[in-house]
Order: C-alpha cells, then sequence, then structure tokens
C-alpha cells in the first residue's frame, strides 16, 4: 500500500498572494526552503505525492486558463528539476458557494485513493487553510497545517469548529523543516 502526501499549492508550495490567484510571473514566490525540505523528504522517505488545488473561477475571464498554465507549467518544472516529482496533480476550478464535491475540502477528485492500493492513515495532507485540516479529516488521515495566521478558510469549514478539527492536525507550524522532522521520526 501507498502513502501519499496531498499537497496544496498556493500558501504550500508558493506563497499565497493577497488576491488569491496566481496568474502571472510577478505574483510567484516559491515557498521558503519548500525545495529542500521536501527534497528530503522524497529522497529518505517513501512518499507519493499529489498536488491538490482550489483555484476559484479558474477558466473565467477573471482568471485565463492561458495565464494561469504558463505559470503552473514552471511550477512543475521546476520540482520535477528538483527531482520532485507530483504523481497526480489535482485542480478544482469552482468557487465555494457551488459546494462542489470535488472542491476541498470535498473528496471528489480524491476517490481512488479510498481504494486497496493507499494507505489513508498513515498518508498526510499538507496545506494552509483550515479547508485543507477537513479534507485531512474527510481523508481519514491528518494534516501539515502552514498556518499564516491569516486564519484563511475559516468561512469553509461549516459546523467543524477549530477544537473538532484539532484532532487531525499533525503539527501547526509554517517551516516545511517542521514537516520533514516529523515525518522522518515515524
Ligand atoms: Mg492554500
Amino acid at each position: 500500500m501507498k502513502k501519499c502526501l496531498f499537497i496544496d499549492r498556493d500558501g504550500t508550495l508558493i506563497l499565497e498572494t493577497d488576491d488569491f490567484k496566481i496568474e502571472k510571473f510577478d505574483k510567484l514566490i516559491f515557498y521558503p526552503e519548500v525545495f529542500y525540505w521536501l527534497g528530503k523528504i522524497v529522497r529518505e522517505l517513501d512518499y507519493e505525492l499529489v498536488m491538490v488545488t482550489n483555484q476559484d473561477g479558474l477558466g473565467t475571464t477573471d482568471f485565463p486558463e492561458k495565464d494561469f498554465d504558463e505559470v503552473q507549467q514552471f511550477i512543475i518544472q521546476t520540482f520535477e528539476y528538483e527531482k520532485i516529482h507530483f504523481a497526480e496533480v489535482l485542480i478544482d476550478k469552482s468557487y465555494p458557494h457551488q459546494n462542489l464535491p470535488t472542491r476541498k475540502p470535498g473528496t471528489g477528485m480524491l476517490t481512488k485513493y479510498f481504494g486497496a492500493d493507499y494507505d489513508l492513515p498513515n498518508s498526510f495532507v499538507i496545506g494552509d487553510r483550515i479547508t485543507d485540516v477537513l479534507l485531512a479529516k474527510n481523508l481519514g488521515c491528518k494534516c501539515f497545517w502552514l498556518n499564516d495566521g491569516r486564519n484563511l478558510g475559516a468561512t469553509e469549514i461549516g459546523n467543524n469548529n477549530r477544537e473538532t478539527l484539532q484532532a487531525y492536525i499533525a503539527t501547526e507550524t509554517r517551516h516545511w523543516q517542521k514537516i520533514y522532522e516529523h515525518l522522518k521520526q515515524l
């Protein structure tokens, strides 16, 4: 059975922006030390990497697919050059009010990982929003929460309050190093 890291993109692999969309290269900054520590995770540990990201309104005139794709391709290629390979890249393009099952914290894009080939209890979500913690709950695993203090996603967790989600937080941190250290000692 394979263990996975379900990794968010914005705020996790790259820094989140104030307008929550990264469609231009001058808005692109990689998360500090992500290549070093995620690279060590990949080289020293045995996890399959899956990128899972909500991109609200992608494909609309406000957020054209072509602009997103150029930046996304650059991100993927840069990680590939660092030997960090994502087995799958899953992008939901809907808005929160549409309540689609494919949108995180929904698991609609991740149904295959509930199958017998995957070890979900020993897998992790890594993300910067409390909705990423809720995704971990919905998958039956735990989350490394890269909480930047902005409380992102708080309006989307419904009846799940911070206390009920505490059990699904492996570590709350701002540093990829802490994620590596936690995984390394398992
Ligand atoms: Mg994020």
